[in-house]
């Protein structure tokens, strides 16, 4: 049978900005309006199929302690890469998202692949791309735009880290 990586994935950032939204989209392709799903476990999982191995993401979304501002590291503990989000629509989201890169980049793990994510991009942006793009080639860090509800840009994130996943050396 075909080898399997698996990889840790956490998502961050502010309440509200689609976090779940886009672990749902992803892993089920559904998408709620008005209310704010519920994920029971700590994290779903995904399979991606590529010619020479599977990846297997394990997702991780927080249950709502963000709110808090308290996400302790071990919730990024361990994590391959963390998808940073924040909402096209509110300015102030991305200054909480580029703090919490900052974080990752202090006391994440030393390979972890950082990525920024904004997302909403169905709605009127107002925040200019350009500026974000800028940011993310100084810090080395992907940048995707995104919609969780109709599900543009989704795949591409998940699909593109994942390709970074090897299979580990014989
Ligand atoms: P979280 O707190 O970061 O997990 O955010 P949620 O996934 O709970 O989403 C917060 C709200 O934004 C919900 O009402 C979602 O339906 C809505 N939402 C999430 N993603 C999108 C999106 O891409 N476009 C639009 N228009 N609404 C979204
Ligand atoms: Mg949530």
């Amino acid at each position: 049978s075909i080898p399997t990586v698996q990889k840790k994935i956490v998502l961050l950032g502010q309440s509200s900005v689609g976090k779940s939204s886009l672990v749902y989209q992803f892993c089920k392709g559904e998408f709620f309006e008005n209310q704010e799903p519920t994920i029971g476990a700590s994290f779903l999982t995904k399979e991606l199929d590529f010619s020479t191995h599977k990846v297997s993401l394990q997702i991780w979304d927080t249950a709502g302690q963000e709110r808090y501002e308290s996400l302790a590291p071990m919730y990024y503990r361990k994590a391959a890469a963390a998808l940073v989000v924040f909402d096209l629509n509110e300015a102030y989201t991305l200054n909480k998202a580029k703090d919490k890169i900052q974080e990752l980049s202090t006391n994440g793990e030393p390979n972890m692949i950082i990525t920024l994510v904004g997302n909403k991009c169905d709605l009127e942006r107002r925040i200019n791309s350009e500026e974000v793009k800028e940011y993310c080639e100084e810090n080395g860090i992907m940048y995707f735009e995104t919609s969780a509800k109709t599900g543009k840009g989704v795949e591409e994130v998940f699909q593109k880290i994942s390709r970074k996943f090897k299979l580990p050396k014989k």
